[in-house]
C-alpha cells in the first residue's frame, strides 16, 4: 500500500494537469467539454476512489497469489514475454469483469459511478468506484496464474493497465485510423459511455478491442447518432459517495419490499435495471426514454459556490497529498482517521453543492472537529515537521468551512438570480 501511495503522489498532479489542459484547450478551440460542478464532482470522485484503495478496506475472497500457488502450470521468469502474456490477461480479465459490472444488477452499483457523469471528459476517467467492496477479481486473472505470471508482474501492471485507460475519455479526438481495429480509442469510448440504444453496453474493452469484435460487443460511432451521456436512471446530485450506493440501496428496497421470496433472492443477479414486477408498479423510478431530451443535473449555482467548490477541492487534494507523502509516519490508525476526514469533507462539500439542507450539518460538524483535532493534538497528523504554520492553515481551512457552509446556506441562497444559474 506504501508504494501506492507514493505513486499516487505523482500519479494525481498529472492528470489533474491533463484535465486542466483539456480545460484550456476547449476553452482555446471555444467547444469547452467542461462544466465546473461536474468537474468538481468527478476530480472529487477520483479523491474518494484513492483514498479508499490506499487503505486497503475491502474483503479479498481470493488472492492472485493463492490462485497462483494452486494452479501454474509453468513457471516463467520475468522476461519480456511474461510482461506481454501478464497485460494480455489483465484486459481480458478487465474485458469480463466490465462485462459482468454492465450486465448483472449487483455488480452495476460498483460500475454506475464511472457513468454517472452527464459530460464526456477527462475528469469523467477518474470517476473510480468505493463500492467494490469484494474482492474477487483475481478469480478473472486465472488465465495468468495457469501461465506462471508472478504476483509483482501483476502488481506492477496493473495500476499501469488502469491509467492507460485516462486519455481516451475525451470529445476533443475524432477517429484514429487503423488504430480503430488494435485499441479502445476516445471515439469507441464515447459510444461505451453514451446512453443511445444504439450504444448501450457497447465497446467494453479497456485496451485492446478485440475483445469486443471477438465476443460481439463492439459499435463503431455513427454519424448521424451523436453519443447522449449519462445513465438512463440519473443520479441527480454531485455526491459521489451518494451514487456509489444509489443502485445498491435502490436494489436493498426492493429487496425489502416485494413479496415474492424469489424475487427477494434473484434480483441480485438478474440483468441490470431489472424489478420485481409487484415493487416495479407500486415504486416506480424515473428512466430517461428519450436520451435527446432530458435535462441534464444542474441544481441552481452562482461564481461564488463554483469557485469555492474549487477551493474546498483544491484544498482536500493537498491534504491527501500530505496524507500519502507521510504515509508511514501517519500509521494505520491515523490514516482511518486522515481518510475519514477527507471523506466526510468530500460529502459536506459535494452537499453543499447539491444545495441540500443538511449540508450545514456537517460542514459544520466537520469543521469543529478538526478544529478540535489541532487543538487537541497540537498538530495535524504531523504537518508541522514539515512546515511549521502547517497545521494552523488547517485550522483555518476548518474555520472557513463553517463559515462558507453557513454563508452559502443561509445567506447567498437569496441572492441567486436566474441569469446566474447555469
Ligand atoms: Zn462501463
Ligand atoms: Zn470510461
Amino acid at each position: 500500500m506504501e508504494s501506492y501511495a507514493a505513486a499516487l503522489l505523482y500519479a494525481i498532479p498529472f492528470f489533474v494537469g491533463l484535465v486542466l489542459v483539456e480545460v484550456l484547450y476547449g476553452r482555446l478551440v471555444k467547444n469547452q467539454m467542461h462544466n465546473v460542478m461536474d468537474t468538481v464532482s468527478s476530480l472529487s470522485s477520483g479523491l474518494t476512489n484513492v483514498v479508499k484503495d490506499s487503505l486497503g478496506l475491502g474483503i479479498i475472497l481470493i488472492s492472485y497469489p493463492f490462485l497462483l500457488e494452486h494452479l501454474a502450470l509453468v513457471e516463467i521468469k520475468a522476461t519480456w514475454l511474461v510482461w506481454v502474456v501478464a497485460f494480455i490477461a489483465l484486459d481480458f480479465a478487465g474485458y469480463w469483469n466490465h462485462r459482468l459490472s454492465h450486465h448483472i444488477n449487483f455488480f452495476w452499483n460498483q460500475h454506475v459511478i464511472h457513468h454517472s457523469s452527464e459530460e464526456f471528459n477527462l475528469a469523467c476517467a477518474l470517476r473510480q468506484p468505493i463500492s467494490n467492496l469484494l474482492g474477487y477479481y483475481a478469480l478473472l486473472l486465472i488465465p495468468a496464474a495457469l501461465f506462471g505470471v508472478p504476483n509483482t508482474v501483476i502488481a506492477v501492471l496493473a495500476p499501469i493497465h488502469l491509467f492507460a485507460q485516462f486519455w481516451y475519455h475525451t470529445r476533443h479526438i475524432g477517429k484514429m485510423g487503423w488504430l480503430e481495429y488494435v485499441i479502445v480509442t476516445p471515439s469507441q469510448h464515447r459510444v461505451h459511455h453514451a446512453i443511445n440504444r444504439e450504444y448501450i453496453d457497447k465497446n467494453l474493452g479497456q485496451i485492446f478491442c478485440v475483445w469486443d469484435r471477438m465476443f460481439g460487443t463492439f459499435q463503431e460511432e455513427l454519424d448521424d447518432v451523436p453519443p447522449q451521456y449519462g445513465v438512463l436512471k440519473p443520479a441527480h446530485t454531485w455526491n459521489p459517495i451518494i451514487i456509489n450506493f444509489q443502485h445498491l440501496w435502490r436494489l436493498m428496497q426492493d429487496t425489502w419490499r416485494t413479496k415474492s421470496y424469489w424475487d427477494k433472492l434473484r434480483i441480485w443477479f438478474m440483468p441490470t435495471g431489472w424489478r420485481p414486477a409487484d415493487v416495479k408498479e407500486k415504486y416506480p423510478v424515473e428512466i430517461i426514454e428519450d436520451v435527446y431530451h432530458f435535462e441534464k443535473y444542474q441544481p441552481s449555482t452562482s461564481w461564488g459556490l463554483k469557485a469555492y467548490s474549487i477551493f474546498q477541492l483544491v484544498f482536500t487534494t493537498f491534504l491527501m497529498l500530505f496524507m500519502f507523502y507521510n504515509y508511514a509516519e501517519i500509521g494505520f490508525d491515523g490514516l482511518l482517521y486522515f481518510g475519514a476526514f477527507v471523506m466526510v469533507g468530500i460529502f459536506g462539500y459535494t452537499a453543499l453543492m447539491d444545495r441540500k439542507g443538511y449540508a450545514i450539518w456537517i460542514e459544520v460538524a466537520r469543521g469543529v472537529a478538526g478544529l478540535i483535532l489541532i487543538y487537541w493534538t497540537n498538530d495535524w497528523f504531523g504537518l508541522d515537521a514539515f512546515w511549521s504554520y502547517g497545521s494552523y492553515l488547517v485550522a483555518l481551512y476548518f474555520l472557513a468551512t463553517i463559515m462558507f457552509a453557513v454563508y452559502f446556506t443561509y445567506f447567498e441562497k437569496s441572492f441567486v438570480s436566474p441569469d446566474l444559474v447555469s
